[in-house]
């Protein structure tokens, strides 16, 4: 066995959420990959690591005594941030699309498909389950704690440091399309008569053909995600 001490840096948490500074027994030898998994932290989650204060990676053993610092990896490219969702966060799927997120869904997908798509891709897994996040071939992850689709979404942009990143008209909620601005006349749908009077903004997915307009329901959808951006600050 060896005694080590973990500090998890940034806000990388632990299976319960809230520990910063764990002492672990841990039968040798045991690598700092295995020794954070352990704690519930998925590798992909995992980015700068120290080991006895010098530049450490994954796959180094933890040695007696050791002092193992963690921190939290963030997307190779944060300006363009893609993702691949699980089957259970539909919902959270659609708010990304909405905040302008490129996010992918393929519930059809099996566990291995997923994670060869998220390789090719080059996309941040977020799933609610730590064993597909514990999939070598998996890269850069989060695993999602809450099960509510506000608090999901908070957890995303706090992580990734997206609050300031939301564009709209974002992406399609269907798809995930790009919307392209067009003119009233060019839509290729009929508009509702209502809707044609008092709205001259329209977006065509690019990818489904869906027309979109900020319409009441897109509104309250603002201002939900409004309320998400200003709760964690
Ligand atoms: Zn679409």
């Amino acid at each position: 066995m060896v005694t080590c001490r973990i500090i998890l840096g940034g806000d990388l948490p632990d299976l319960a959420g809230r520990r910063r500074d764990i002492h672990r027994r841990l039968p040798a030898p045991t690598s700092i990959r295995d020794a954070l998994e352990a704690l519930g932290i998925p590798h992909g989650e995992i980015g700068r690591i120290l080991l006895d204060g010098a530049a450490a990676s994954l796959a180094d053993l933890v040695g007696d005594g050791s002092r193992v610092e963690a921190w939290p990896a963030v997307p190779a490219d944060l300006a363009d941030p893609r993702f691949l969702c699980d089957l259970h966060l539909g919902k959270l799927v659609r708010l990304l699309r909405f905040c302008g997120f490129d996010t992918l869904w393929e519930p059809g997908l099996r566990e291995a498909a997923l994670a060869r798509l998220a390789v090719r891709d080059r996309r941040t897994v977020l799933s609610r389950h730590r064993a597909l996040l514990k999939r070598s071939a998996i890269g850069s992850s989060l695993l999602i704690r809450s099960n509510r689709p506000d608090a999901q979404l908070a957890e995303v942009l706090q992580r990734f440091r997206l609050a300031g990143r939301i564009r709209r008209p974002g992406r399609c909620a269907t798809c995930n399309g790009t919307l392209v601005a067009t003119a009233k006349a060019d839509v290729p749908a009929p508009i509702p008569p209502r809707t044609a009077a008092w709205l001259d903004e329209y977006w065509v997915c690019a990818g489904c053909g869906q027309v979109f307009w900020e319409g009441t329901h897109v509104q309250r959808l603002r201002d939900r995600v409004a309320r998400i951006v200003a709760a964690i600050g």
